[in-house]
């Protein structure tokens, strides 16, 4: 969607002529007579200033209808509470440590049952789906390592076994990666990051696809109450006011960032969907549109958590903290931060090695941000002399 569309979607206030989304900060609203009213009773229903975040995010992600949550992870609560006993889900194996938490420590509890598969290649889940199968749940690209899943593929999949396909577009945000558009039927963000993109609030966002899908989302969403309050559906209104111009620069940025790393001496690997080396590029390629978000994670041939705290712990611009998204940079160690909880063993499966350092581009120039990484880099080498 072009900007222009985007930002002449939020509407002007019909009373006052405010250009700015006005902050209902109201819990009730009173009414002509009993059940006749301006189509808002109670703030937990509905709420004016959620109904516009929650029209134009439909609207951007091409969906029926949005619905907005305290977080991203009471967005995920929302979508899993259509379950039943005994259904079963088929999830991304390495699916956001929030969300393997509900599943496993919460969920799994009320009778559901979860199958982690490597959703890159399609054909895994093949292996575990079954009648019983309700959602095949996906993040593309997956964090921290940047996994990325054919959505089209996996949609024929689901359609095949009568499951609804999830996808948590969080990494790759509405701007480059439209699922609904490709088969899925649930979209869910966290808010927190990209859309929001200025690393001041939570929030989530499930966006439909069809009409009885949403009625079912709107009565959760109603009955467990998870809303977003009116202040952060206007600070998340603002965000997406920017968030094609954010979006590209952090693209930018990362895309130049990535392409430097990969010639470092002392990098390993380098993870990043724009580059022609990732594991899956044609698919990104594909369905993201040539905008690969900012999120880099690269590991380090002195493959210590040693070496890589020397980096984590002397970038300027950098600054050391979990999330991504923002204006600001971020640099952090998944091993020993975002991904701690989880054994030693399970995290070199899945990719996380100690020296596995994972960044987030902002919106700086983007020759700051290689400065600022090569004097950091820099440190690690004269450790290393220093120990020859
Ligand atoms: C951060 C994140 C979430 C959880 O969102 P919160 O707003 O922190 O609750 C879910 N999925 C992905 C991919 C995330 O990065």
């Amino acid at each position: 969607m072009s900007t222009t569309k985007l930002i002449h979607s939020l509407p002007i206030d019909p009373l006052t002529g405010s250009i700015s989304v006005p902050i209902h900060q109201t819990s009730t609203f009173v009414q002509d007579a009993p059940g006749v009213h301006k189509g808002f009773d109670y703030a937990r229903s509905n709420n004016p200033t959620r109904k516009v975040l929650e029209d134009t995010i439909a609207l951007l992600e091409e969906g029926d209808a949005g619905f907005a949550f305290a977080t991203g992870l009471a967005a995920i609560d929302a979508v899993l509470k259509q379950l039943e006993y005994g259904d079963e889900i088929v999830a991304v194996e390495d699916i956001y440590g929030g969300a393997f938490r509900l599943f496993t420590h919460i969920y799994q509890k009320f009778g559901i049952k979860i199958h982690y598969v490597d959703t890159t290649n399609a054909d895994n889940i093949l292996e575990v789906i079954n009648e019983k199968t309700k959602f095949i749940w996906i993040e593309t690209p997956t964090n921290p390592t940047l996994k990325v899943s054919d959505i089209v593929k996996i949609a024929v999949i689901a359609k095949a076994f009568n499951a609804l396909l999830v996808v948590d577009n969080t990494f790759a945000s509405p701007l480059s990666q439209k699922p609904l558009l490709l088969g899925a039927d649930i979209v869910i963000h966290s808010a927190t990051k990209y859309i929001g993109g200025h690393s001041d609030l939570v929030a989530g966002l499930v966006i439909t696809k069809t009409k009885a899908l949403s009625e079912k989302i709107k009565f959760i969403q109603n009955a467990s109450g998870g809303i977003l309050g009116p202040w952060d559906c206007w600070l998340v209104i603002r965000g997406l006011e920017t968030i094609t111009l954010r979006f590209e620069r952090i693209s930018y940025n990362a895309q130049k960032v990535a392409e430097w790393l990969l010639e470092n001496d002392i990098v390993a690997e380098v993870f990043y969907p724009g580059l022609q080396s990732h594991h899956n590029h044609d698919v990104a390629k594909k369905q993201q549109k040539g905008q690969y978000g900012g999120v880099i994670s690269f590991s380090l041939k002195q493959d210590t958590e040693e070496a890589a705290l020397q980096i984590v712990t002397n970038t300027k611009y950098f600054k050391l903290a979990e999330s991504l998204g923002g204006c600001k940079s971020l640099i952090c160690l998944p091993s020993q931060m975002t991904h701690k909880s989880i054994p030693r063993e399970k995290r070199l499966q899945s990719g996380i090695k100690d020296s596995l350092i994972r960044i987030s581009c902002g919106i700086e120039e983007v020759e700051d941000l290689i400065e600022d990484l090569k004097q950091a880099i820099h440190k690690v080498n004269s450790i290393n002399l220093v120990t020859a």
